[in-house]
């Protein structure tokens, strides 16, 4: 089975057909193809490669509805608040709230998943359960990665680390982390060693929440980063949120960056979380909450975004779009130029895909054929833009979704009297 999109153009301006063979991409030409069994006529809009969602927690998705508000907005009052549905959560709840959460993404575009996965003594492995269900359903349709994330700690939480090994066991693909939720900077940095100790032991890349505070004390990064040298673990950590490095001043913060990319980490900004959670103690003027992304960027780290949480105590907004994440990374970040509302679209593909340790992930010929069709619109800035609704989704040369949207104007603009 063969498919051709045709009259598709591409982010660099060109107005292509592609051709599609055994899921992979045959040959992308300014020229006409012959018919192929599937066709498609993007009639002019943009097509990219598929956009990827490489930060999320489907165990909590769409909680929102069904536990008490989060007063302060803070994130520690939002996990306080999580503990009650923990304690009452079936593996099959939590795969009905995952699955509505993917097969939405899915319609806007994505074909690749990083989500964690509460691991502690109240959840304890239940969570993991849904979601590794959710994994085993959906693998002919997409790629789900699930990081087991210690959030309440590890030294703090008694038997968390026991039920990390277990949860790696038992098919957790990645160690996450959460080294600032400790008692004392001595026991964030012993969290950090378990991370090492375990990742080395399942050979599994590490992806750590990481001073996800406004608090410019909170300096977790530093000793991971320096971990990931001095462990040989270069180009398997990433790390999520760094929030308080926007907070330290800026000749820490710069050997920061620097240590960050010696030791090739990914980082991972959350801007809709971020920009809710954060600077919540700040009086005016209040911060915006991310971390140093046109640092970090320009530093030649692989910076991407994450859409995180889905109506829940932490962030009662979001949908899973990820065209609706890079425009608020683009206000967060102050991200206007033509480059660098590139850089935002690159973030969302490329950028997250390296994340997820996927190389290929590329509109050329001869890579898989993962691929979105934005209709309505010809390009990256247009796309950013509006957001729009009416799109289709290819995996592996599949067409997995197709949304199309139907307008209908029932008025009549009377054209304006031109004096001769
Ligand atoms: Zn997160």
């Amino acid at each position: 089975m063969d498919l051709l999109i045709k009259n598709a153009y591409t982010r660099d301006g060109k107005l292509v057909n592609i051709l599609v063979e055994y899921g992979m991409i045959r040959e992308i030409t300014g020229k006409k193809l012959k018919e192929a069994d599937q066709t498609i006529d993007a009639k002019g809009s943009l097509v990219t490669e598929s956009l990827i969602s490489p930060h999320n927690h489907l165990d909590k998705v769409l909680i929102g509805d069904i536990i008490e508000p989060n007063e302060s907005g803070t994130l520690w009052e939002a996990i306080q608040k999580t503990w009650e549905v923990k304690r009452n959560y079936t593996a099959e709840e939590i795969y009905q709230r995952a699955s509505q959460v993917i097969d939405h993404q899915i319609k806007y575009g994505v074909t690749h998943f990083r989500t964690h996965v509460d691991v502690d003594s109240i959840g304890k492995l239940t969570p993991l359960k849904g979601l590794l269900a959710v994994k085993e359903a959906y693998r002919n349709i997409i790629e789900l990665q699930v990081v087991a994330f210690p959030q309440e700690g590890i030294l703090k939480d008694e038997g968390t680390e026991d039920l990390l090994y277990s949860a790696m066991e038992t098919g957790a693909n990645l160690i996450g982390g959460m080294p600032h939720n400790e008692f004392t900077p001595q026991d964030s940095r012993h969290h950090i060693d378990i991370l090492f100790d375990i990742a080395k032991q399942f050979n599994v890349d590490i992806d750590s929440h990481t001073d996800e505070t406004d608090d410019p004390n909170s300096r977790t990064l530093q000793y991971l980063a320096s971990s990931t040298i001095k462990r040989d673990y270069r180009e398997r950590v990433s790390v999520d949120h760094i929030c308080s490095l926007a907070a330290q001043n800026d000749y820490y913060a710069s050997r920061i960056i620097e240590l960050v990319k010696l030791a090739e980490i990914n980082v991972i900004t959350n801007p809709g979380t971020n920009m809710v959670l954060q600077g919540r103690l700040d009086n005016y003027p209040k911060r915006v909450g991310i971390t140093r992304v046109k640092q970090l960027v320009e530093a030649g780290v692989n910076v991407t975004a994450g859409q995180d949480c889905i109506n829940d105590p932490y962030y009662p907004f979001g949908k899973g779009d990820m065209l609706e994440v890079a425009l608020l990374l683009g206000h967060a970040a102050k991200l206007t130029t033509n480059n660098e509302i590139n850089s935002l679209y690159d973030m969302i593909t490329y950028n997250a895909a390296k994340t997820m340790g996927i190389s290929d992930h590329r509109l050329v010929e001869d890579t898989p054929a993962n691929l979105v069709i934005l209709h309505g619109v010809k390009t990256v800035n247009e796309a950013i833009r509006k957001t729009p609704p009416a799109r289709t989704t290819i995996r592996k040369g599949k067409i997995i979704s197709k949304t199309s949207l139907t307008e209908e104007q029932y008025y009549e603009v009377e054209k304006p009297k031109t004096k001769n």
